[in-house]
Parts: C-alpha cells; sequence; structure tokens
C-alpha cells in the first residue's frame, strides 16, 4: 500500500503527509469528557464535531458525546453567537448537563467568534439555568495538535471553576495529560496505595472505559466533579504530567489560586514512574508502600528476562510529545535504541529533550523532529531499517510494507480492541510494554526462523 513512497528524501516545509497528530478539538472534546455531567459543545459545524466524535469514538469503542453550534452558510458570515445562544438553551431543556463545556474549532476561530462576550451575554438573558454553568475554550486547528486543545481545555476548566477560598484542603492536584481512562485509574491508585488525598482533573475513567450494565446513561458515573473542579484551588500543589498536555493549567492555576505545581514526565517505564512515585512520597513524607515496591521490582525483573530480545534493537516511535519522549527514556532503559522520534505536535521542547537523552546515553545517528509525521520516517526507514516501530494505528501501513515488528501505542487506535482498559502507565503499565514490545519481536522470529530454530521455549 505505501510501495511508492520514495527513499529519495526532499525538504518539506510546508506539506504534511500522514501527519503524526489529529486536530485541537478532538483533545478540547476528550478533556470535556472528564467533567462529571458535562457535555462538550463543539462551536463550528457539524462536520468538525462528526469527526472528534468519530476519532474518540473509533479508539475507545464508547459513544463519545457532544453537541455542536450546527453552522451553515450565514453562521459562516455573520458569526456563530444565534447558533450557541439557541443550542445552549436546547442542551439545557433537552439533555440536562450541569456544565456545558464549549471548544470553538477552525471556522469559528476564522470569524473571530467571541466565546466569553456570548456566554455573559446568556447568563444575562437567562439562557443559563441556576446551578448550571458554561465554560469555554478556544481550540483554533491550524496550530498545534489535539494534546495542545487538552492543554487548552483544563487551562479553560481552571479559567472558569478554580477558586481559592482560603481554606486549604490538604490535597495534591494531578493533571494527567491526554492519556487513556486506564492511565488514569493507575495514576489514582498509586496516590490510593501511598493513601494521599489528591483531585485529579480531568478523568475519563468511568467515561469512556464504562461497563455495558443495560441501562442507558447519557452522562456516566465518572468525570471530576464540579466541586472537586472548584477546590483545585485549595490544594498543597498540583502535578503536571507530561509539560504539553499539563503545563498549563497547572501554570494557569498557580497564577490565579497560588497553587505551586511540578512537572514531571508522564510516567511510563522505570525513571518516569520512579520520578513519579518519588515526587509523591517527597511532597506528602509518606513511605512508598511495599505492593508499589514490589511491583517495580517485577518489572525489573521481566526487563532482565527480556534482555536477549531487545538489547541493540533500534526502535521508531510516533506519537503525542508527552508520551514519547518518556517512552524513548524506557527504549533505553530496556538496552534498545530509539533511532527515529518523531511527534506531530509542535514546541521544540521536544527535540531538546530527545537530545539530551540521546548525549546522555551515548546514542549517535538517530533522528529526532518535531511536527514529523508517518512519510519522514518511512523515508528514513527505507535508508536505513529498524527492528520495532511505535505508533498509533497509522503505523501498520509502514510495518506491513516494510516487514517490521509493530507496537500500537498512544492515540488514536482504531483497529485493535481492549487497549483502552490496560494502562500504560506505571510499573504495571511498563510491564504490559515490555510483553508487547517482546512479543512482537518474538513473533517475528517465528515467522521467519528455520524449522531447526523453531523452539518451544523463548
Ligand atoms: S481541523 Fe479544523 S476544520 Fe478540520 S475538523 Fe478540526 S476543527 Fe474542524
Amino acid at each position: 500500500m505505501l510501495d511508492a513512497t520514495p527513499k529519495e528524501i526532499v525538504e518539506r516545509k510546508a506539506l504534511r503527509i500522514n501527519p503524526a497528530k489529529t486536530c485541537q478539538p478532538v483533545g478540547a472534546m476528550y478533556a470535556a469528557l472528564g467533567i462529571h455531567n458535562c457535555l462538550p459543545h463543539s462551536h463550528g459545524s457539524q462536520g468538525c464535531c462528526s469527526y472528534h466524535r468519530t476519532v474518540l469514538s473509533r479508539h475507545f469503542k464508547e459513544p463519545a458525546m457532544a453537541s455542536t453550534s450546527s453552522f451553515t452558510e450565514g453562521a459562516s458570515v455573520f458569526g456563530g453567537g444565534s447558533n450557541i445562544k439557541t443550542a445552549v438553551k436546547n442542551i439545557f431543556s433537552l439533555y440536562n448537563p450541569d456544565i456545558i463545556a464549549v471548544h470553538t474549532t477552525c471556522l469559528s476561530e476564522t470569524l473571530g467568534d467571541d466565546l466569553p462576550t456570548y456566554i455573559s451575554q446568556m447568563e444575562d438573558a437567562g439562557s443559563i439555568p441556576e446551578g448550571k454553568l458554561v465554560i469555554h475554550t478556544n481550540t483554533p486547528s491550524y496550530v498545534g495538535s489535539h494534546v495542545t486543545g487538552f492543554a487548552n481545555m483544563v487551562q479553560g476548566i481552571v479559567n472558569y471553576l478554580s477558586e481559592n477560598t482560603g481554606a486549604k484542603n490538604g490535597k495534591i492536584n494531578v493533571i494527567p495529560g491526554f492519556v487513556g481512562p486506564a492511565d488514569m485509574r493507575e495514576i489514582k491508585r498509586l496516590f490510593e496505595a501511598m493513601d494521599i488525598p489528591y483531585i485529579m482533573f480531568p478523568d475519563t475513567s468511568g467515561v469512556l472505559d464504562g461497563p455495558t450494565t443495560g441501562e442507558y446513561k447519557m452522562y456516566p458515573e465518572g468525570g471530576t466533579k464540579i466541586e472537586d473542579l472548584k477546590d483545585t484551588g485549595n490544594s498543597d500543589l498540583t502535578l503536571s504530567l507530561g509539560s504539553y498536555a499539563s503545563d498549563l493549567g497547572a501554570k494557569t492555576l498557580e497564577k490565579k489560586c497560588k497553587v505551586p505545581f511540578k512537572t514531571l514526565r508522564t510516567p511510563i517505564g522505570v525513571s518516569a514512574t520512579d520520578e513519579f512515585i518519588m515526587a509523591l512520597s517527597e511532597a506528602t513524607g509518606k513511605e512508598v508502600p511495599a505492593s508499589i515496591e514490589e511491583e517495580r521490582g517485577q518489572l525489573i525483573d521481566l526487563m532482565i528476562d527480556a534482555q536477549q530480545y531487545l538489547q541493540g534493537k533500534k526502535v521508531a516511535l510516533l506519537g503525542d510529545p508527552d508520551e514519547i519522549i518518556a517512552l524513548s527514556k524506557f527504549i533505553i532503559e530496556l538496552g534498545a535504541i530509539p533511532k527515529y522520534v518523531v511527534t506531530g505536535t509542535p514546541g521544540m521542547k521536544f527535540q531538546k529533550e530527545i537530545n539530551a537523552m540521546f548525549a546522555e546515553a551515548g546514542i549517535e545517528g538517530s533522528k529526532v523532529k518535531v511536527e514529523g509525521d508517518f512519510f519522514d520516517v518511512h523515508q528514513w526507514i527505507k535508508n536505513e531499517g529498524v527492528d520495532l516501530l511505535i505508533s498509533n494505528t497509522y503505523g501498520k501501513f509502514i510495518a506491513r510494507e516494510e516487514n517490521i515488528p509493530f507496537v500500537r501505542f498512544g492515540f488514536p487506535i482504531m483497529d485493535r480492541y481492549g487497549h483502552y482498559y490496560n494502562p500504560k502507565v506505571g510499573y504495571k503499565g511498563a510491564i504490559r510494554l515490555v510483553e508487547e514490545i517482546t512479543n512482537v519481536i518474538l513473533d517475528k522470529i517465528e515467522r521467519e526462523c528455520t524449522e531447526e530454530d523453531f523452539e518451544v521455549v523463548r
């Protein structure tokens, strides 16, 4: 299918071919789904909203509820003020959410729609019922990616809801970054294992990984409650997991409510999880429990067992910056070499961090690119191959063409089932990653080896 990809590399500036990202509102919608009883609202045309919902539904195999301002020709010329005012009235009377979280789209941004003014006009007109809320964020998709959109919605949550009442709550806020509901569950489990009170926001666990009960619920059990979102302004500290997705919200909260924050890598792999656990311990003075130490020990044991198949393997990685920074480090911890490291999200910090990692590990000849795409990586692979490819679903076309073991990782994964129940963060998540990585390498060995090398035991 990708047999026409040429080996000769031509420098491109204004063209992306198979980008390694989706658009800003996807991230904003995902973050909004992590608020309890919230209906995300896309301020633009129906097509945008359908696309954003579709990507989320295909990844999580769950309905992603959202409404739209349904722009047609009139709104595209005169602005979407009257559309959103009608939409908000209809949404509260028909669907009765506690909160509507509005994000913009390319069209409403290009028009310059002034959401704060529309919201205050709706408040003045009494279109927002008593006790209900409308918040917003701007997500122009011609800049950034779904990670930027996620960060912007978290900032919107803080801007509208966080309050410093002067009464400390003794909790730690945690902004988990653009990770899945299973990751959010795992981060919460680690907090609970250490007996540390926390507020995670947003929190899509129980929303996009909920059970089938036979009863339809428009608003599932999960999501951060509005009173907890308000209370984030009274916490002792915010842990921002992944600077791209979480720092904006953490910084805004510090500025607005004087809650200090600490940025950590997304806790993927040994050292990033160590950093997270130690940050919890240092912030609270709590001991790391034996159960967490045991999980770490199991991970190290597995890494030693799998070492023979991973040592020196060259790996291509594409995905979201926070996850790929942490995963690249883990690949080095596994004795392998991140050969090509690409994110579609802009921001030179990525390149700086990956290059520092290469320098520290003495890795030479590897490539890193910001705002890169799958075409870049395919061309590089054509010039010098790799032993493993790790990316979202779209990497499978390269993997098939070049016969490379492939691990699906990141967002979106639309062609496999059950991944949304398994964390990739924490020691437990790292165990699963080692299992997946080692097994795809073994699968290839066994597919291609001679009969006499086709062993029962590996
Ligand atoms: S890139 Fe812009 S126009 Fe396209 S779906 Fe996203 S918001 Fe809509």
